[in-house]
């Protein structure tokens, strides 16, 4: 998708014409020399996923607050002799859930399924934006107490509360948006985290996952008559946003040729 945003860029500035996006698999004890490498070769930016994502905060020259919040950082930009850090996976998100469907994290409820990278990082974004409040569940007790001890000091006096994914939330405000962040659905057939039946009112369901598009939380929103949507848009915005931290051609004008191409890239 990134490739066919600089092949757009290139029809009206020729300099894109020479960018190229490529994919490394590193191995996590080759990530120092590995960034080392890229910035003598003369690499502008790079995009890191799991399990990179947490240890390149350890390696960035400095990282900015989106970075520090997240606990990792997802996009480097080449600065003088070292990298500086952020993460547009907030932004990715927020811009995710907006257009496909129509909610703002600013004032609505959210329930954040999940207690990982992926879910840390939709915490902080949620609070940043001012949610109304925020509820967390996860399967394992201990990974949801240690999120909550991370985003905690994010919250400042929005509602954060812990929730067992089998019970029904009692206090739940009406309208909520559930967002899955866990990565149960990633194999095809594979059970929802959470059973819908059990939230009352709910507003819609945002579902991270993109491949398979279509998982066992989304089928049964459908089934209970709640807008879902999958993880499509975030991919591409997180995507759009990183571009712009090297380009500074605005997320907004390349995000299009970037969903485009993703979704013909997954065969959707
Ligand atoms: P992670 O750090 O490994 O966390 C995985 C989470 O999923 C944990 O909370 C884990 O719970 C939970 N989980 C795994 N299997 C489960 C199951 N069968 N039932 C219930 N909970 C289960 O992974 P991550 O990096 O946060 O990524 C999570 C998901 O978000 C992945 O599907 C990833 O593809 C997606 N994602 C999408 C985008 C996007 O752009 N759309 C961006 C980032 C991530 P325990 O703690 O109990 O193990």
């Amino acid at each position: 998708m990134h490739n066919a945003a600089l092949a757009g860029l290139a029809g009206t500035d020729v300099r894109y014409a020479a960018w190229r996006y490529h994919a490394f698999d590193i191995a996590p004890s080759d990530l120092p020399a590995a960034l080392d490498r890229m910035g003598a070769l003369g690499f502008r930016g790079i995009n890191l996923t799991v399990p990179h994502k947490v240890l390149a905060m350890e390696l960035v020259s400095r990282a900015d607050r989106e970075a520090a919040d997240a606990g990792a950082v997802n996009t480097l930009l080449r600065e003088g002799d070292g990298w500086f850090g952020t993460n547009t996976d907030g932004y990715g998100l927020s811009a995710g859930i907006r257009e496909d469907l129509g909610i703002a994290l600013a004032g609505s409820p959210v329930v954040i399924l999940g207690a990982g990278g992926a879910a840390r990082a939709a915490a902080a974004e949620c609070l940043r934006a001012g949610c109304a409040e925020l509820w967390i569940a996860n399967r394992t007790r201990k990974r949801l107490e240690s999120l909550l001890e991370r985003i905690t000091p994010l919250a400042k006096g929005i509602p954060v509360r812990a929730l067992d994914p089998g019970r029904r939330p009692a206090g739940l405000a009406k309208g909520a948006l559930v967002i899955n962040a866990t990565s149960a659905g990633l194999r095809e057939g594979e059970p929802a985290p959470a059973d819908l039946a059990l939230f009352p009112g709910l507003a819609a369901v945002y579902d991270m996952i993109y491949n398979p598009p279509a998982t066992r939380l989304l089928g049964q929103a459908r089934e209970l008559g709640i807008p879902g949507a999958n993880g499509l848009g975030m991919l591409v915005h997180q995507g759009a946003k990183s571009l712009e931290i090297w380009t500074g051609v605005s997320a907004a004008e390349t995000a299009p040729a970037m969903r485009a191409a993703a979704a013909k890239a997954l065969g959707y």
